[in-house]
This record gives structure tokens, sequence and C-alpha cells, in this order.
């Protein structure tokens, strides 16, 4: 039989479109398509666990305005099903005079933004807030928290199984195409037909939009995001969250210090290229991943556009003094003998042919579908807007296919 909507991808983001979709039209037939046993396995299960406010997106991006409404439904979502979660807030720190520009940008982004409560503080006010963190200024982002987006994944899913939505686990999508005015997906347990769809395939995003002609082409790249974890009586050298001024060249925030809902502190993510998608550990390599990606032009432009950030990065991956050294200069007590190897997670970040890294969320429009090709991070916060602006885009007039959100 046919459904009305088919879902690709259980993380955050598809889970999040089949909530918004059966809220709006609860008698539809809705199938969602996992390709893993659980939800939540890759980016959803595997990041920092913190609530974004809203500080760093490019005022009118889609970033931006999702990320603030997305974080305050997020906030009820966990309310309203008691998941565990904390408004902790943070501190954007300047190490050095030269990071005040760069400070006081995300400070007039955050208020052209809408975010409440921001604050420019100085050295005195820091050390009351994280008597540990030191700088010549900071940002202080009081509505920034702390979520267990794995917990929220499985809640989604419990929820979408009582709305009568079947979620097919450990089914992959090998391919996906027009056929009679619908759309077919061929995976490994049999053929599903519906009316309208919604792919949010992650790592694997751009391999699943094939399916539909796009003006501008992207690739992802798969960037590994490592962690230390602070070790127990190590753990109150910091409150909240310590975050440094990030380069505004990368969409990456460098690594910081976050607490985490279960207690812990954790320090990082870096973002060290992966030559694996779902690649976890350093040594982690796949064949097809790597030749795709050397045979992307974007890729090659990438590298001579980046290659610089790129070693140091992979240099603070291989060396942990390096990665203290990064720590240090927001909270000078920290010692290498604090941190052991913590968990990591492998970022979806597309790359357009010119080889910069996509800024913005991108969410493809094709006949009658919606592709999402980038949703990195803020997206676990902002996902439930993410899902009203998809879900809002196919039934919108202005729907145009091969176009972008
Ligand atoms: C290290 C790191 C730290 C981060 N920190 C934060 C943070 O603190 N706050 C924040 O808001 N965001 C953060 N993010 C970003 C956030 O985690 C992601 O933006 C979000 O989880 C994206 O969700 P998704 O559903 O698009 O992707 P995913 O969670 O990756 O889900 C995609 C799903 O599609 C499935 N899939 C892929 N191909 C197929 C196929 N062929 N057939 C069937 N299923 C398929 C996959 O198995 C997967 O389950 C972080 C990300 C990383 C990696």
């Amino acid at each position: 039989m046919m459904d009305d909507l088919l879902v690709i991808g259980g993380g955050i983001v598809g889970l999040a479109s089949a909530l918004e979709w059966t809220s709006r039209f609860p008698d539809d037939r809705v199938t969602l398509l996992e390709k893993e046993p659980r939800v939540g396995r890759h980016q959803t299960g595997h990041n920092s666990g913190v609530l974004h406010s809203g500080i760093y997106y490019r005022p009118g991006s889609l970033k931006a305005r999702t990320c603030v409404e997305g974080a305050a439904r997020m906030l009820e979502f966990c309310r309203t099903h008691q998941i565990p979660h904390q408004v902790c807030g943070k501190v954007v720190v300047a190490a050095r005079e030269d990071e005040r520009p760069g400070l006081q940008r995300l400070y007039e982004r955050g208020l052209a933004n809408g975010v409440a409560g921001l604050a420019l503080i100085g050295p005195e006010r820091l050390r009351e807030l994280e008597p540990n963190a030191r700088g010549v200024a900071a940002l202080h982002v009081p509505g920034a928290g702390l979520v267990d987006y794995g917990t929220v994944a499985e809640t989604m899913a419990r929820l979408l199984e009582a709305r009568g939505v079947q979620l097919r686990r450990a089914t992959r999508v090998r391919r996906l195409m027009r056929r009679e005015g619908a759309w077919l997906a061929q995976t490994t347990a049999g053929d599903y037909r519906a009316g309208t769809l919604i792919v949010c395939g992650g790592l694997h995003a751009d391999r699943l939009s094939g399916a539909v002609p796009a003006t501008r082409r992207v690739q992802i790249v798969p960037f590994r995001g490592e962690y230390y974890d602070v070790v127990p009586q190590r753990r109150d050298l910091v409150r909240g969250m310590v975050y440094p001024v990030p380069d505004p060249a990368v969409p990456f925030l460098g690594v910081h210090l976050t607490r985490t809902i279960a207690g812990g502190l954790h320090a990082g993510p870096n973002a060290v290229l992966a030559l694996k998608r779902e690649g976890y550990k350093k040594t982690d390599i796949d064949a097809q991943d790597l030749l795709q990606m050397v045979r992307y032009s974007g890729w090659w432009k990438m590298a001579a556009r980046y290659w610089r950030t790129g070693l140091e990065e992979a240099w603070r991956s291989w060396s942990k003094r390096a990665f203290v050294r990064a720590l240090q200069r927001l909270v000078p007590a920290i010692q290498a003998s604090d941190l052991v190897p913590g968990s990591s997670g492998v970022r979806a970040q597309a790359v357009g042919q010119d080889g910069r890294l996509l800024d913005d969320f991108d969410l493809l429009q094709g006949e009658r579908a919606v592709f999402v090709r980038n949703v990195p991070s803020p997206a676990a916060t902002a996902c439930l807007s993410i899902a009203r602006a998809i879900v809002d885009s196919l039934v919108s007039d202005t729907f145009q296919s091969g176009k972008s959100v």
C-alpha cells in the first residue's frame, strides 16, 4: 500500500519532521526508514549535548531563525516529556585583546537574532561566573543549556509509534526514484512508495539527494570531533560551559569545556577530517568514502582553502599537549593529567563545488519532496523548527523543485 509520507533517516531531524507532519495531518499514513537497529545512532547520539541560543549565526539565516525558536521549543519538549535538561548558561571568553572584535560581533549577532539576556562582561564578573576561567572580556549567554539528544530521539520515536507511524529500523534505502507520480524507495527490506518524501540522511545526505537535480551541487565531507573527559576529581573546574571566540572562517566553535547532563565535564570537540563517513576512530578508513572525496573537485578546493586550519586540527588530534594548550587559554589551571580520552562524533558538513563549507542549513526541494543536505550544529537544538520549515515548504505555494529553502 502507498504511504502519504515517507521519511528517510531516524536521526533527530527525520524524527522531528515525522512528528511535525503527524501533528498537522493526523490521519495520514506515515513510514520512517532507518538503516540502524536503533534511532539516533549517528550525529544525534554523538554530540556535545548543548542547547545553543543563536549567537553565532548570520541574522536572517535559516540557522539563526530555527535555532532561537527551536531552542525554546526543545526546552518545552523536554519539560513536557520529562527529559533531563538544564539551563546552566555559558561564557564565550576572549583570551586576548585581539579577540575583542570577534566577541563584539557575537554579541551583536545575538542581539540581532533576539537572544535574551546577553551581557558583555569583564574579567571580574567572568571570575564570579566561572572562577577558573581567565580572559580580557567575555560574553555571558544565560539561556544556553544541556540536553541529552539521544533521549530526545528515543522519546520522539515512541511518540511516533503511539501515533501509528511505522518505524522500520534496520532498513537501508538503496535507491530513491520517481515512479508513476509517486516516490519509490528500494531498500534492504523491500520497496516503499509514498506521495511525499522527506530525506534526512545525515552523513549520507548527498548520496540520497542524487535523486533530484539541484542548482547547487554539494558533497558531504565528514569531520570527526574528538572529546576528552575531565577526571571526576577535577570536574569542579567549570560550572557551566566555557567557549573560545570562534574562527569566523569555519563553522566550528573551537574546543570548549562543557558540563554534561549526567554530571560529567568534557573537553572538545576538535574538527578533524575523517577518512570514513561513520569513522569514529582515528584509524577508521573507508575506500569508497575516500575515493568519492578525492574525486570531488570541491574537496581539493576545500583542501587548498583550509589546509592550515586542517593541519592544526590534525596536530591537536594527535598531540594531547596541543589540545591542553588550547583549553589552557580559557582555563589556565587545567592540566594534561586532568584529561582522559572520551567519545567522538562525526559531523556531516556539506562542501560546495567552490570548496567552501556551507555555512547555513540547506533543504533542497524536489517534486513533492525535501532533501535535507546540510544540517550540522545547531540542528539538534533547532530540529523542531527545522521540521516546521520542511513541512511549511512542502505545503507552500512557492515550492519549487531544485531550489533550496
Ligand atoms: C561532534 C558533534 C557535536 C555536536 N554538538 C551539537 C550540540 O551541542 N548542539 C546541537 O544542537 N547540535 C550539535 N551537533 C549537531 C547535531 O548533532 C546534528 O546537527 C544533528 O544530530 C543532525 O541530525 P540528523 O537527523 O540530520 O542526522 P543523524 O543524527 O546523523 O541521522 C541521520 C540518520 O539517517 C540514517 N541514514 C543514513 N543513510 C540512510 C539510508 N540509506 N537508509 C536509511 N537510513 C539512513 C542514519 O543511520 C542516521 O540515523 C553536533 C554534531 C557533532 C557530530
